[in-house]
């Protein structure tokens, strides 16, 4: 799909490219939905190859944010920003500064945070242009703890709904990287008497698991015919493919990696083979969750219960699945429209 394609259908508010040649600055900021209310979406530095394939990237990030928030239940809609070059210049402040000027501009509707190739010292770089940025150093921090507690609960309500209880104790849970995500996963797993199987392309990763939780070491590729319960998703997207899918000897797939389907007919290929997929963006709604600590001012005990709200609405995303005859991942945009027309329909009242 072209971004004009993309535009259309998706309907976008706004689609915003800003250039500042002396800082070398090119970027690019979508507002898919302020709805339920600003849209929060990170900064992603990359170096895209043509101005167009950074228009598609932030119209499908942005799009993406809107539903994530929406069903995590929190007042935010959904926006990204992309900054086209190496995620490695040097030159961040002049960059930064000049991303912070434009986001400003736009006086609140669209609020930012850290993403692939940005981090929290960039978004420190911003801050000094603008009130609208989160994930700054010392605030909310490292969001990888309600991440992966978020993941658990998933994970949780799924064995809920694939096996009538959601014990975990005694399941085979093959963890796909072994990361910041990865590890709180494990942590919980781990507690609750969960055996792990992990992969990762870094052996000292891979070791880390071994010796905290007692995990099996998996080669990389190997991870797809692990003889395990679950498939843990939680290093890189699109593993939910038609080379992977076939291999598959697990009931359940939840982990904390984005965009886990290669492409949406993947997850009726899924399903096709008996096993119960969650939604991606539903299991790891915690990272947006503990952003909100720092827009909202929440403490972290409401962020974790927040979280824990993950459980409830993975087993909300099987009733609509069930209701309307769909795959849980077409059930989890319908409830995240239910709630977004919901909130559109409302009267509008006037005041005075
Ligand atoms: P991370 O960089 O800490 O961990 C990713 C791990 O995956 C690394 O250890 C890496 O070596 C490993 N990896 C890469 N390719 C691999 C392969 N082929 N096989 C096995 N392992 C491989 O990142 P993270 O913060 O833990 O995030 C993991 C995933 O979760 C990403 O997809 C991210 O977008 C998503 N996510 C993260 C958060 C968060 O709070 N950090 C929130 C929402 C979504």
């Amino acid at each position: 799909m072209t971004s004009f394609d993309l535009l259309h259908e998706f309907a976008h508010e706004q689609l915003v490219i800003s250039q500042d040649p002396g800082a070398n600055y090119v970027g690019i900021v979508a507002i898919h939905d302020t709805t339920l209310g600003p849209a929060l979406g990170g900064t992603r530095l990359w170096n895209y190859a043509r101005l167009e394939d950074a228009l598609v990237d932030a119209l499908r990030l942005a799009r993406g944010m809107t539903y994530k928030s929406a069903v995590a239940g929190l007042p935010l809609g959904g926006g990204k920003s992309v900054i086209i070059g190496d995620p490695g210049r040097r030159d961040r402040e002049a960059c930064f500064r000049a991303h912070g000027r434009y986001v400003d501009t736009l006086g609140g509707r669209y609020i930012t945070a850290a993403d692939v190739g940005t981090s929290s010292s960039d978004m420190e770089i911003i801050h000094l242009e603008t009130e609208h940025v989160a994930g700054l150093p010392g605030r909310s921090g490292d969001p990888s703890p309600v991440t992966g507690y978020g993941v658990y609960m998933a994970m949780k309500a799924a064995a809920k709904v694939r096996w009538g209880k959601d014990s975990l104790a005694g399941r085979r849970v093959a963890v796909q990287g072994a990361g910041k995500v990865a590890q709180n996963l494990a942590r919980h797993l781990h507690k609750e008497g969960a055996k792990l199987l992990v992969s990762d392309i870094d052996d000292a990763k891979v070791q880390h698991f071994v010796t905290e939780f007692g995990a099996a070491p998996v080669a990389a590729d190997a991870i797809y015919d692990a003889a395990a319960d679950v498939y843990a998703p939680c290093a890189l997207g699109a593993t939910l493919n038609d080379q992977t899918i076939p291999r598959f000897k697990v009931e359940i797939v939840c982990g904390g990696a984005n965009n886990q389907l290669a492409e949406p007919r993947h997850a009726a290929a899924v399903e096709k083979r008996g096993i119960f997929y969650t939604p991606d963006y539903v299991a790891n709604g915690g990272g947006v969750i503990n952003i909100c600590r720092e827009i909202e001012g929440w403490s972290e005990e409401r962020a974790l219960e927040k979280a824990t709200g993950i459980y409830d609405t993975v087993l909300r995303v099987v009733e609509v699945a069930q209701r309307d005859k769909v795959t849980t991942a077409e059930a989890a945009d319908r409830l995240a429209e239910e709630r977004l027309n919901a909130v559109r329909a409302l009267r509008e009242v006037r005041r005075r």
